[in-house]
């Protein structure tokens, strides 16, 4: 399928982007040229994925589509117990409706916003335990999602058992730059989550990317397949939330899959008020149909190799101009530096916010801020958290673009990079929520715009 877009003119921009408050979440898509705000969502289904949707059942109750799911989870992951869910914050919503209580203690590596929403929504805390080297862009590490298991184990012996009802990982880590966690760490978290007795989970949206960096990266894996690696990775978690929205490759979905009857059993409940009956849990048929077949097609090397290849090939032009992004490149997104970009927008003034805007108003291209916004205010004090790094992300949809809209991307922020030095003032806020706020934020700028 392709679609035609549209090129603007700054004029045009510069109004939308007024209209929109400044929060890039607020444009309409025909006023952006190349969207890479997010790869949630926003792949192109293959010619296996749309002759499934055909043949989707639309039963209420044990629709044949469920069962083809149900069993490509079972062979994929291992798991015999699995719910539907209409996108991966649902299944967070359903299975933390049944695991997380108030003053609860959740450690793992750097949350991803939505998850970090349901478990402080409950009153409960999440700890931040990825290695330090996750926060020094520069630093070539090749597996910048592992958690620190020096800080786990304080977490875990400083605290009740039963005030930790879990420990999550984040494969691969979407804040810290789609960062991979590696097979040893897996192994090494598995093993002290079980010294103490508490379960391990695994946030999955990217876990045949996560295998793939395993596959490349580590030794004792070169000559496996990608289905063999994701298949030893999930034999040492007790469950999964699914955002089938990444690497199921479908515009909508999600799901929860478990060893643990017990969870199953609570989470049904949950998924019949929030989601839907246990057999679609907010799914069409035909949508869990084009799901079964994308995890497989997601999990082939030679998908992941095109799809990975194009993030660095990305990564490599904006590096190639003396742009500071994480490294070395993640599997679905390049992510900018923006305090080395923009080295004279104060903190206060949301920087990396400011270099979303900036690029949008360059060349019509959206990315997304992963910076202060997102990190949101400390739910007691209720100010500001500045988080350790400040990224402009620049995700890139699956089976979407060609290296030739990266060349724009990369050309256009290298005319950003060339006037940074007029960039000097960002943002301040005129509206947010309580939670989850750079959905919905409204800004203005400070001072004069220079163009
Ligand atoms: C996208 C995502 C989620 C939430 O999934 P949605 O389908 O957007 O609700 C959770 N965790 C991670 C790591 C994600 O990337």
């Amino acid at each position: 399928m392709v679609e035609p877009i549209y090129r603007s003119t700054r004029s045009e921009r510069e109004q939308w982007i007024r209209e929109a408050g400044y929060n890039l979440f607020n444009l309409r898509s025909e006023q952006v040229y190349i969207d890479l705000l997010t790869d949630s969502g926003t792949g192109a289904m293959s010619d296996n994925q749309w002759a499934a949707i055909m043949t989707g059942d639309e039963s209420y109750a044990g629709s044949s589509s469920f069962f083809r799911l149900k069993e490509t989870v079972k062979k994929l992951f291992g798991f015999d117990y699995f719910l539907p869910t209409h996108q991966g914050r649902a299944a967070e919503n359903v299975l933390f409706s049944v695991l997380v209580k108030e003053g609860d203690l959740v450690p793992g590596n750097s949350h991803f916003d939505t998850t970090k929403g349901h478990i402080e929504f409950r009153r409960a805390t999440a700890i931040d335990c990825t290695i330090s080297e996750s926060f020094e862009p520069g630093i070539l590490h090749p597996f910048k999602g592992n958690i620190d298991l020096v800080q786990l184990k304080k977490v875990l012996d400083t605290h009740p058992k039963d005030r930790i009802p879990f420990i999550i990982l984040t494969l691969t880590c979407n804040s810290s730059g789609g960062q991979p966690v590696s097979m040893q760490n897996i192994r090494e978290v598995k093993a002290l989550a079980e010294q103490y007795g508490i379960p391990l989970l695994f946030d999955s949206a990217r876990f045949a990317e996560n295998a793939w960096f395993i596959s490349r990266r580590e030794a004792g894996y070169e000559a496996k397949t990608i289905k063999e690696i994701v298949f030893e990775m999930y034999s040492y978690a007790d469950g999964m939330t699914m955002s089938s929205k990444k690497d199921g490759i479908v515009n909508i979905g999600g799901f929860i899959a478990t060893k643990h009857k017990d969870w199953y059993d609570q989470a049904c409940t949950y998924n019949i008020m929030f989601e839907g009956f246990v057999t679609y849990g907010g799914m069409a048929g035909r949508d869990m149909n084009a799901l079964a077949v994308g995890l497989e097609e997601a999990s082939e090397t030679a998908y992941l190799e095109s799809r990975i290849g194009q993030v660095q090939y990305l990564g490599a032009q904006l590096s190639g101009y003396g742009i500071e992004v994480q490294q070395p490149f993640g599997g679905h997104a390049i992510f900018v530096n923006a305090r080395h970009f923009l080295p004279h927008v104060p903190k206060e003034e949301f920087i990396a916010q400011t270099l979303c805007i900036e690029l949008y108003l360059e060349a019509g291209i959206r990315g997304v801020e992963v910076g202060t916004l997102m990190a949101d205010r400390d739910p007691e004090s209720r100010e500001n958290r500045y988080p350790k790094l400040e990224f402009m992300r620049l995700a890139l949809p699956r089976r979407v673009y060609t290296n030739l809209h990266l060349d724009v991307v990369a050309a256009a922020l290298k005319n950003v990079f060339d006037r940074r030095n007029t960039i000097t003032s960002g943002y301040r806020i005129l509206e947010e929520a309580p939670i989850l706020r750079h959905f919905t934020v409204k800004l203005e700028p400070i001072g004069e715009r220079p163009v």
